[in-house]
């Protein structure tokens, strides 16, 4: 098994060899929500090389970026506002 692309960390920016805790994280819409609320959701994924590559897959090399994400995520609505990667 190999991998066609070199993807790194999207908090801390470390590439990602063969270690093997990576995550990666979705932000999704939230069908209903109320006044105030955050219109979004934020889907925490186990590594999937096949998914990897999607266009709105973050990807955090471990638990301690992922917890980064979620407390940017949680306080802003979003994870990468320098990044921010839409579709449509
Ligand atoms: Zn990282």
């Amino acid at each position: 098994m190999g991998w066609d692309v070199n993807y790194s960390c999207d908090i801390c920016g470390k590439p990602k060899r063969e270690a093997n805790h990576w995550w990666m994280v979705m932000l999704g819409d939230v069908p209903c929500f109320e006044q105030g609320q955050p219109a979004r959701r934020f889907t925490l994924l186990p590594w999937n090389a096949a998914e990897a590559a999607g266009p709105n897959i973050h990807h955090l090399c471990g638990e301690s970026c992922a917890m980064k994400a979620m407390e940017r995520f949680m306080s802003s609505g979003e994870i990468f506002p320098e990044k921010v990667t839409r579709v449509g």
